[in-house]
């Protein structure tokens, strides 16, 4: 790893003054959150002397709140953090079982969703479930804030929409209401600490009747990036989320991919295993739906 320099700041004013001088000068400048990625890349691929802005100091960066409309995420607070929050579980548990596939307990202590989709791996599993849940990213810069859909946050392998003078304060996510259900699945050659052959998010809402008002479906590590697929979702919606519904779904997501062929998978094999995580997500947020609807107020 080559020098370099380090700034964190407990206030978003200075973090950002910093981030736009930087940008001005032309200084390069990397933003630290749980460090998972940026020192592995710092070691192995991406050598060049920086200056490192640690946001885990910053309130807004750290916040969580649960409230009766929506729901904030910070982007740098550790997933592990997130994890042991019954509460988050019980509301978001497909988004939440996304943030407890990354890595190990180890691993877990340091890295945060924000890092995960901003570090824009095709493969990164929280972004389907940030996808399939509508999330809105909050981005602070020296304009302002603005929000981005997450769907739309991640533009390329390695490339999301913060410019260089900006970053993402956090997650905002609808509360969900009775008969809502969320699931991520993804496979993986080994039984842990892998990335992703191929992930999907299934995100669903059933009226009283059990008929599927709305559905989100987003599929990750078969694209350049994760992908929302409107016409997946769109399949479910209207029905009672029957096997062969799903199986239509899926189908959707399969046509929708167009991922490589590497050493974990062949193209093929990827088109094949996305509909079947489809599938398999989609019985699994219909199950949480259904016990929604049929257990308390959330
Ligand atoms: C052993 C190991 C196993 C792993 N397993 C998985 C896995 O199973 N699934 C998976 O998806 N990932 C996995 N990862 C990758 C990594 O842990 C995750 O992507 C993690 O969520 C990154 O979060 P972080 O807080 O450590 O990000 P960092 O490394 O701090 O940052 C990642 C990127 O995001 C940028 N960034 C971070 N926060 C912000 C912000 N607030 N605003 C703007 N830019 C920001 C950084 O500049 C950097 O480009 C693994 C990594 C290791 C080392």
């Amino acid at each position: 790893m080559s020098a370099f320099e380090f700034a964190a700041p407990t206030r978003l004013g200075p973090a950002l003054d910093l981030l736009s001088s930087c940008a001005e000068s032309g200084r390069r400048t990397q933003i630290l959150a749980g460090g998972t990625d940026v020192i592995v890349q710092m070691r192995t691929s991406d050598r060049e002397p920086r200056l490192l802005l640690d946001v885990k100091r910053l309130p807004e960066t750290r916040q969580l709140s649960i409230g009766s409309e929506d729901i904030f995420v910070g982007a740098a607070i550790p997933s592990a953090e997130l994890n042991e929050n019954p509460r988050l579980a019980s509301l978001l548990p497909g988004l939440m079982e996304s943030a407890d596939l990354i890595g190990s307990t180890q691993i877990q202590g340091r890295a945060s969703i924000g890092g995960n989709l901003c570090n824009a791996s095709p493969a990164g599993d929280t972004i389907p479930a940030l996808i399939a849940n509508s999330a809105q990213c909050e981005i602070a810069g020296a304009r302002g804030t603005r929000q981005v859909a997450a769907a739309d946050f991640v533009v390329g392998v390695g490339k999301s929409c913060l410019k260089r003078d900006e970053l993402l304060l956090g997650f905002r996510v609808k509360r969900p209401s009775k008969g809502f259900g969320d699931a991520y699945l993804r496979f993986i050659p080994r039984t842990e600490m892998d990335i992703a052959v191929a992930g999907v998010a299934v995100s669903m809402e059933l009226d009283e009747a059990g008929v599927c008002r709305d559905s989100r479906i987003a599929i990750g590590a078969v694209a350049e990036r994760c992908l929302l697929v409107r016409r997946a979702g769109e399949r479910l919606i209207g029905t009672s989320v029957e096997d062969s519904d799903l199986g239509k779904a899926g189908a959707e997501c399969s046509a929708s991919a167009r991922p490589i062929s590497d050493k974990r998978g062949t193209a093929e094999y990827r088109r094949k295993i996305i509909a079947v995580l489809c599938r398999r997500a989609g019985r699994i947020a219909h199950g949480r739906a259904l016990a929604s609807l049929e257990g308390a107020e959330i």
